[in-house]
């Protein structure tokens, strides 16, 4: 049995560390290159384990280095790798980073063999999201499969989360398949048209989704923390105060965190405000560290500096 299933994408970061960011048609010198394992999925199931969780990751990448890499990150973490695809004829999706001496960057991700996670492979799955109590999924590989997907879970009775990143509307059908949908500002922006400024605007954004079928709605706030909606209640869960450095995988801590506490409970509101309280700590202590997998905490580490 597992905790927690992520279906989502595994990503090679390529990171160079320029100077300035080149325009057009220049070619700069870089400082640094290094490679760091990436994917919204990757990230939110290494999150998940890290906190203790069981966790089986299922996505694809390509028969190539950067997919054995990419597998024995997970590994390390214990989390199951058994199911990932192994797609022949594609690349291991790539996200090209180039960063300049001001923490300014501009990215372009190749999806590659991610696009590969098809209805045929969620199929042949049925299983793995049996056996699963939370079946957590974004918009890195193809919505149709994360559907599919969403459809065999509620059929066993199983807690579905959504996180519709990098933004895009989301499908009706898939909404009320979704249990809980996680989107941060900006997303909340584009799939509700209401800008979460102040608290009258983000109970507004959550209830949208609400009406559209979703059970609860959790907007992540950057510093100001985290905003629990649903049909009956709204609350406003404060982030800590931390020196923040680095925000990248605030957003995937913050998911991961929430999906293994919630494992261990039956979903309601009182559940997921415990939820959000310590995924508030998790990703605090992820802001204050540089990188994304690198800066997400084991429990240990949350214990020791919240209690
Ligand atoms: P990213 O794309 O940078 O990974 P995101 O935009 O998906 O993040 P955010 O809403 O920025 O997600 O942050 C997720 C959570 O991280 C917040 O709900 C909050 O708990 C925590 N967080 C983010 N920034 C800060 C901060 N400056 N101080 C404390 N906590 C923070």
């Amino acid at each position: 049995m597992f905790d927690i299933c992520v279906l989502g994408s595994l990503n090679m970061d390529l990171v160079i560390n320029v100077e300035r960011i080149p325009s057009i048609g220049e070619t700069i010198l870089a400082k640094d290159f290094k490679k760091f394992p990436g994917g919204k999925g990757a990230n939110q199931a290494v999150a998940s384990a890290r906190l203790g969780s069981n966790v089986v990751m299922l996505g694809c990448i390509g028969k190539d280095d950067n997919g054995c890499i990419l597998i024995d990150n997970l590994k390390r973490d214990n989390i199951n790798t058994r199911y990932i695809k192994v797609e022949e004829k594609m690349p291991t999706g790539i996200a090209l980073i180039t960063v300049d001496s001001k923490g300014n960057n501009i990215i372009s991700v190749y999806p590659g063999a991610n696009m590969a996670v098809d209805l045929s492979y969620v199929e042949g799955l049925k299983e793995v999201f049996k056996n699963s109590k939370i079946i957590i999924s974004q918009f890195e590989t193809p919505v149709d499969a994360t559907l599919k997907a969403f459809e065999f879970a509620k059929k066993e009775g199983k807690t579905t989360i959504l996180n519709p990143a990098p933004a895009k509307k989301i499908d009706k059908d898939l909404i009320s398949l979704s249990d809980i949908i996680i989107p941060n500002e900006t997303e909340t922006e584009l799939i509700t048209g209401i800008n979460p400024k102040d608290e009258k605007d983000i109970k507004r954004a959550g209830e949208f989704l609400i009406k559209q079928g979703a059970k609860y709605v959790v907007i992540t706030l950057g510093e100001r923390g985290a905003a629990i909606i649903s049909k009956e209640n709204f609350v406003l869960v404060n982030a800590y105060k931390v020196d923040a450095v680095d925000t990248t995988a605030a957003g995937d801590s913050f998911i991961g965190a929430m999906a293994s506490y919630l494992s261990k409970k039956d979903l309601n509101f009182n559940t997921l405000y415990g939820a959000v309280k310590f995924a508030n700590k998790v990703s605090a202590i992820t802001v204050t560290k540089i990188g994304a997998q690198s800066s997400l905490p084991y429990l240990k580490e949350v214990f020791e500096r919240f209690g």
